[in-house]
């Protein structure tokens, strides 16, 4: 994970927030787990890659740091729809 730029949250998306630092918020059947960019707290286990796109952010319960997957380089936007 690392850091949202400034400007970079789009209008269209939320941002899940966990309320509690000892639990993930997401947990998928993937490869990969997410943690915090800040402090390694864990965000999403087992999650895959192409559902970790732009659009998902999570802030961190533990040091409400926005997370958002490094992954979205990969991705291109998708806008047209
Ligand atoms: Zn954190």
């Amino acid at each position: 994970m690392r850091r949202v730029r400034d400007g970079e949250v789009p209008k269209d998306g939320g941002t899940a927030i966990q309320d509690d630092p000892d639990r993930p918020v997401f947990n998928g059947n993937g490869e990969d787990d997410y943690v915090c960019v800040e402090c390694a707290n864990v965000l999403a286990t087992a999650m895959s890659a192409t559902y970790m796109t732009r659009r998902v952010r999570i802030r961190c319960g533990r040091c409400r740091t926005v997370n958002v997957s490094a992954h979205d380089d990969l991705d291109r936007p998708r806008d047209a729809s």
